[in-house]
């Protein structure tokens, strides 16, 4: 039951990441996420039901378009298996026992997966790009918002009040300096961008989780860097992949080592 269980919860992961792998394309183009049809961006064809569903059509048609034959990158299949896992994962470090899960829990998870969601969309878009796009950053600005008042309606001290009031008017005085040097050089500064990420990233990991990110995105960097292929360093990608794996590996402490 609990397996069968698991197993949704990959395929509803598959398909957030094949989601995923579409804003990552549009977004930048500034085209629609929600109601134009899918097409191969070789050859314009739409894609049919059979060819959209996550994992399984990459296999079935080999990774190649069933119109042009233009060969489908394999970071697609992965950006799905990864996504797919990482909901698994994230289900099984909170110990999330279907039979007796509470709504407490259930809405923790959903704000995470959200939450790790936007991450996907951060890392691809920054590593393709080298930029991380205000629509997405607006969407965590809102989810972040949701989480705080979780939070605080959960166990309300003064000192978390505090802290997210802080981050909130960093993010307001950041975005504010981005909407002003914006107007004077008419592009997007990315050491804010990285700045208002980095704010995102405390608002739901805690300062001293997003620490242990930072030193995580800087080996990744250092690791990447040692072969010295990777021209400009899209810090956002390493950010966003640490920061994952570090709020994932802390649930595993808390709740199946320490308890
Ligand atoms: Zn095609």
């Amino acid at each position: 039951m609990e397996i069968f269980i698991y197993m949704i919860i990959f395929i509803i992961g598959a398909l957030f990441g094949s989601f995923c792998t579409l804003a990552v394309y549009r977004i930048p183009l500034g085209e629609n996420i929600v109601y134009k049809h899918s097409f191969c961006p070789n050859c314009k064809a739409k894609l049919q039901f059979k060819d959209l569903i996550p994992i399984v059509s990459y296999i079935a048609l080999r990774g190649k378009c069933s119109h042009c034959g233009e060969k489908i990158r394999i970071r697609y299949l992965l950006l799905e298996v990864l996504s797919g896992l990482t909901f698994v994962l994230c289900a099984l470090s909170l110990r999330m026992n279907f039979l007796t899960v509470d709504i407490r829990t259930i809405i923790y998870f959903t704000l995470f997966i959200l939450y790790f969601v936007s991450l996907f969309i951060i890392a691809g878009i920054d590593q393709e790009k080298m930029q991380i796009q205000k629509s997405v950053l607006i969407f965590g600005m809102v989810l972040s918002c949701i989480y705080m008042i979780y939070v605080c309606l959960e166990n309300a001290n003064v000192q978390s009040i505090y802290t997210y009031i802080i981050y909130l008017i960093s993010i307001i005085v950041l975005l504010v300096v981005n909407i002003v040097i914006m107007k004077k050089k008419s592009y997007e500064n990315y050491t804010i961008q990285i700045l208002l990420l980095s704010m995102y990233m405390m608002i739901f990991s805690t300062s001293a989780l997003f620490y242990i990110t930072a030193i995580f995105a800087l080996i990744g960097i250092l690791i990447a860097n040692l072969n010295k292929k990777q021209k400009p360093v899209p810090i956002g990608f390493y950010l966003c992949v640490s920061n994952i794996i570090v709020i994932i590996a802390y649930n595993f402490l808390c709740n199946w080592v320490i308890k």
